[in-house]
């Protein structure tokens, strides 16, 4: 049988961090993907904020073929109903010196970009391969099965993304409840250069990141939008369980989110350059599953370590920094010839040191907050309501602003659910 110290299986952002970690620490580091190249396999919408990346390659922007799209100075929360919108637009010039804060990103080009590092540092990598299953003597891992071929490894790296069928057996991720589940379709529009800077006012090379909350249907999601170099990536999340309340498809949802004037005018003229879906698990801290056990260590969004704060979306950032600690821990393990829990749970304790799991805890109760279908439909049409109810003037004399604001609440939402819900949010927050 093959041996290595480190196998990593999955090479999304988690796995390639982890390589390149266990790599640059002197071990032998295999990585398997099943997709035919990096990225080819993984969806993200593509918003990264950049520090995690920069603990693994400093001052990566810089890199010449860049990995990243644009850095975004400019972010918007649109509040959307059937056909208004209340946006609140936060721009930043520092967003768009170094170090930066965030970029839009394209997957099959930074996830290239990293494999190359992870391979220079000494990983070696096979694409096309899918692992089947695990190798065990008892309850530890001792490698992957992948076809009829056995690998051998003191520590096996489970980054293999949010449908992972190998984070199962005891101990491992619970069944996730379809109410932190979320389905995410996202399009890559094509537009010229110039088209995209002037049409979102944008300094050459700078970028826009949009998330939307709200829909016409009242579905429990909502949507983004972020500029790359020349093209748009669009996508909605919509909440599985609302989904299924509703009988509806996500694609339908996000045609009418694509629909909705405002969206509409964004990607006016842009032509279809990818497809995909992808499910995302924001049970959060709460639905963690066991992060460490026997021989092995789960890494990246197949651990769960996403976060929906409604207006960020992280997950890259998380995949990477989950990663970068995975590998460093699984290669001290290796060489100490020492894969027992105690020493690997070294990685949950970095995890803990570091923003992973200390966000995620300050966070936990956000997916409860989320949780509220108001949010997504009577909020969003009371405030788009008091805003048109505000802006539009025909001379028939305009009630005080108080009154307003109650018209707006009015067939809509009961004071008393706005005070609880206001209370709950507070204390979840
Ligand atoms: C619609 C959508 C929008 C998102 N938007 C954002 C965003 O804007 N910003 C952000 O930070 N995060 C976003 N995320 C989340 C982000 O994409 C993930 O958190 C991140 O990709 C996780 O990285 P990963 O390496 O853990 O998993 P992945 O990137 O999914 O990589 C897992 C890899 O494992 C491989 N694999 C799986 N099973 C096997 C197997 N058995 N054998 C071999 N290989 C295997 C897969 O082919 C894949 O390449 C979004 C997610 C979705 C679905």
């Amino acid at each position: 049988m093959e041996r290595f110290d480190v196998v990593v299986v999955g090479g999304g952002l988690a796995g390639l961090a982890a390589a390149h970690s266990a790599a640059s620490a002197g071990r032998s580091v295999l990585l398997i993907e099943r997709g035919k190249a990096p990225g080819t396999k993984t969806v993200s919408g593509g918003l990264l904020y950049g520090h995690g990346l920069a603990q693994i390659v400093p001052e990566f922007w810089a890199s010449d073929p860049s990995p990243v799209e644009r850095p975004i100075v400019r972010n918007i929360l649109s509040v959307l109903t059937g056909a208004r919108a209340v946006s609140v637009d936060h721009f930043d010039a520092a967003f768009g010196r170094p170090p930066f804060n965030s970029f839009s990103v394209l997957r099959h080009r930074l996830d290239s970009w990293l494999a190359e590092r992870a391979e220079a540092a000494g990983a070696v990598p096979v694409y096309g391969v899918q692992v089947d299953g695990l190798l065990r003597d008892g309850e530890r891992v001792i490698g992957v099965r992948t076809g009829d071929d056995e690998i051998g490894a003191e520590v096996t790296i489970l980054a293999d993304g949010v449908n992972s069928l190998l984070v199962r057996g005891p101990g491992a991720r619970p069944e996730a409840d379809p109410s932190v589940v979320g389905v995410g379709v996202k399009q890559v529009l094509e537009l010229p250069t110039g088209t995209l800077e002037e049409r979102f006012q944008l300094r050459h090379g700078d970028g826009v990141q949009i998330t939307t909350i709200g829909h016409p249907s009242g579905i429990e999601g909502g949507g983004f939008l972020y500029t790359n170099r020349s093209s748009l990536s669009v996508g909605f999340i919509a909440n599985l369980r609302s989904l299924v309340a509703a009988h509806r498809s996500v694609d339908e949802l996000f045609d009418e989110f694509l629909q909705h004037p405002l969206v509409a005018r964004w990607i006016e003229g842009g032509q279809l350059a990818e497809y995909s879906g992808c499910f995302v698990t924001e049970g959060g801290y709460r639905a963690l599953p066991a992060l460490a056990g026997a021989g092995y260590l789960v890494a990246g969004s197949a651990a769960g370590l996403f976060l929906n704060a409604g207006f960020t979306l992280r997950g890259m950032d998380f995949a990477l920094e989950s990663g970068r600690i995975a590998g460093g821990v699984a290669a001290e393990a290796a060489l100490a010839k020492d894969p027992a829990p105690a020493r690997l749970e070294r990685y949950v304790a970095g995890l803990e040191a570091s923003f992973v799991l200390r966000e995620l805890r300050t966070h936990r109760g956000f997916p409860k907050v989320f949780a509220n279908p108001r949010l997504y439909g009577a909020y969003p049409e009371a405030i788009n309501a008091l805003l048109h109810d505000l802006y539009f003037v025909d001379g028939s004399g305009r009630p005080h602003l108080d009154r307003l604001a109650r018209g707006a609440l009015r067939g809509r939402v009961a004071w008393w659910n706005v005070a609880r819900d206001l209370l709950g949010a507070g204390r979840r927050l």
